[in-house]
């Protein structure tokens, strides 16, 4: 098992929905219930089962975690989080986001998950700027990680391009290491 911190964060771009990993994470909302963007790509991937089990949890509070199963998915799981809508900046929504990726690891922690993957939480439909939040994440997963030995890889998954040269930055700004090359 790699232990070091810098070899157990990678920078991708792709999908979140075609990775084989223990478990992925989903921007959700509140309600659990379904929605746009990465929520809802992931529940047509999962299938029906996957919101027949979200209704059962009553919602999430935002920043917070929930954990259900996979479905039809590669991952086995899928860990429910909800980030803030970006008001501003002003109400604590770098620290709601940084929640977001710290309660999603420390639930993929008790459950026995090696392997997880994360979406850029907020910065599509909830317009966090993606530049700030991807120095957020990959803070909060490095911190996580170094206090962490179980959790052996995350993945963050970027959508576009855009977003990938945004995370690909921060890592090498933060000295968390380089992103898979030939992406
Ligand atoms: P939020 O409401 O938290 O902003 P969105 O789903 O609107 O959530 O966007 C979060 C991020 O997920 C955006 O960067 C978006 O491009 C990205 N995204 C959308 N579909 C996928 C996917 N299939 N795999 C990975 N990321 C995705």
């Amino acid at each position: 098992m790699n232990v070091t911190v810098s070899g157990r964060i990678e920078v991708i771009q792709g999908d979140i929905t075609k990775q084989s990993v223990d478990a992925i994470v989903n921007a959700a909302n509140n309600s659990l219930l379904g929605g746009g963007g990465v929520d809802g790509a992931i529940h047509r991937a999962a299938g029906p089962e996957l919101l027949a089990e979200c209704r059962k949890l009553k919602g999430c509070v935002t920043g917070e975690a929930e954990i259900t199963r996979g479905y039809k998915l590669p991952a086995q799981s899928v860990i429910q989080t909800v980030g803030p809508v970006w008001k501003g900046g002003q109400y604590g929504e770098d620290d709601l986001l940084a929640n977001c990726y710290r309660n999603s690891l420390a639930l993929a922690a008790k459950h026995g998950i090696k392997t997880i993957a994360f979406p850029s939480i907020s910065t599509g439909a909830y317009r966090f700027p993606v530049e700030r939040a991807s120095k957020i994440a990959l803070t909060s997963i490095k911190n996580f990680l170094d206090k962490n030995a179980s959790i052996e890889k995350v993945i963050m998954v970027c959508f576009s391009d855009e977003a990938y040269q945004c995370y690909a930055r921060a890592m090498e700004n933060l000295q968390i290491g380089k992103p898979r090359s030939g992406h």
